[in-house]
């Protein structure tokens, strides 16, 4: 399964050289908040993970831009 809308794409597990992924989020409970502002409320944070090792090889958000303050933000 590909995330097409990443544009980083993990070829190779760093940790034990693993070429198989599983793409994962965590949401509701365990969504990612900014501090000092509720703006990024229902941010998911993505997770790449090792099928191999379980290792999380990277995690991000689907839009950063949701992270800024609201004087920051373009729309
Ligand atoms: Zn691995």
């Amino acid at each position: 399964m590909q995330n097409t809308l990443h544009p980083i794409q993990i070829k190779q597990c760093p940790f034990c050289g693993g070429t198989e992924f599983v793409y994962g989020y965590q949401a509701g409970y365990g969504a990612i908040m900014r501090d000092q502002s509720l703006l990024a409320a229902g941010q998911a944070l993505r997770y790449i993970i090792c099928r191999n090792c379980g290792s999380v090889v990277h995690s991000y958000v689907d839009n950063p831009e949701k992270l800024l303050k609201r004087s920051n933000r373009k729309r």
